[in-house]
């Protein structure tokens, strides 16, 4: 059972001088650290980030609301938030401290666009919110690695199941709201299938998904590849013996069959209608700029 701690946070959102090409966003926010998904790849339990109870303990920033509400006053350029980038924003938890639903409200206030990255369907509870930051710009990105369900409770055993990303996926469509799947990572030997990729294409399109952030491989280092190894010899034996030939202690873990499935992907998306590449933000000034 999850250990759940408060603890002080110094400061909230993290910046880069401009937004990063893949996801768009200009600025980051974790609300919490670790992640009741417990996802067995999950990079987040790399050393470098020192999170040293990943799978047995959540830290709730307690004053992340205050830190939002100040940083967010001093801000002056309006660049997008992303939410989900070291834990899922919408882990169970959430539904009772509702941390997240209170500062996407702070967003909502503020103008801020933003882009959330979950496996959960709980990001619905704060469907309205959503609605009204879609005005500025909200992008709602399910990660898909698989759409067979029984496979994702091994490797995403405390997320939401696949299935019910997609019908999440449908309602946020569905009320006009930007979604698509996130596909990363996918699994060497595991996940790396033409027929998993097609199914992840065909669904993320008959959910209402307009787009697909793709990657066809993982990354593994230190100590979240020995936790890695470890839950492969539970659920699927012998394949980690295939990862330690083909990877080695190598960081960026490519399918051995990217090079066959990229064209697959690419053509599987042209064929359902589903966009390679997250449509990003574009300021209102520009916008306007370009009618004239
Ligand atoms: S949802 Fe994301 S942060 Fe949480 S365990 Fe899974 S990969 Fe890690």
């Amino acid at each position: 059972m999850t250990v759940v701690k408060e603890i002080q946070a110094k400061t909230l959102l993290t910046g880069t001088a401009h937004p990063d090409t893949l996801f768009g966003c200009r600025y980051n926010m974790n609300l919490y650290r670790g992640c009741e998904h417990r996802c067995i790849y999950c990079d987040s339990r790399s050393e470098c980030y020192e999170i040293e109870h990943f799978d047995e303990e959540v830290l709730v920033k307690v004053n992340a609301i205050d830190l939002l509400r100040d940083e967010l006053s001093r801000k002056r350029i309006k660049g997008p938030i992303s939410l989900g980038s070291m834990n899922d924003p919408f882990m169970p938890l959430e539904a009772e401290i509702n941390l997240a639903g209170r500062a996407l409200a702070v967003i909502a206030e503020f103008g801020f666009p933003i882009h959330i990255i979950t496996k959960s369907a709980l990001v619905l509870k704060d469907l309205d919110t959503l609605r009204e930051i879609a005005r500025t710009y909200a992008s709602v990105s399910f990660t898909i690695t698989t759409t067979d369900d029984d496979l994702a409770a091994k490797v995403e055993p405390g997320a939401s199941r696949p299935s019910a990303r997609l019908r999440a996926m449908r309602v946020l469509a569905d009320n006009g709201i930007q979604t698509g799947t996130t596909m990363m990572p996918i699994l060497p030997f595991i996940e790396d299938s033409e027929e998993n990729l097609e199914a992840v294409v065909s669904r993320t399109a008959a959910a209402g998904g307009s787009y697909i952030i793709p990657w066809i491989g993982m990354t593994t280092r230190d100590r979240q590849r020995a936790y890695f190894y470890a839950r492969l010899d539970e659920h699927f034996p012998g394949i980690r013996r295939k990862y330690e030939r083909t990877f080695g202690d190598r960081y960026e873990c490519e399918s051995p069959v990217a090079r066959r499935l990229w064209p697959f992907f690419e053509d599987a998306c042209r064929r359902h209608g589903v966009a390679t590449h997250i449509p990003l933000y574009t300021p209102q000034a520009v916008k306007q700029l370009r009618l004239f």
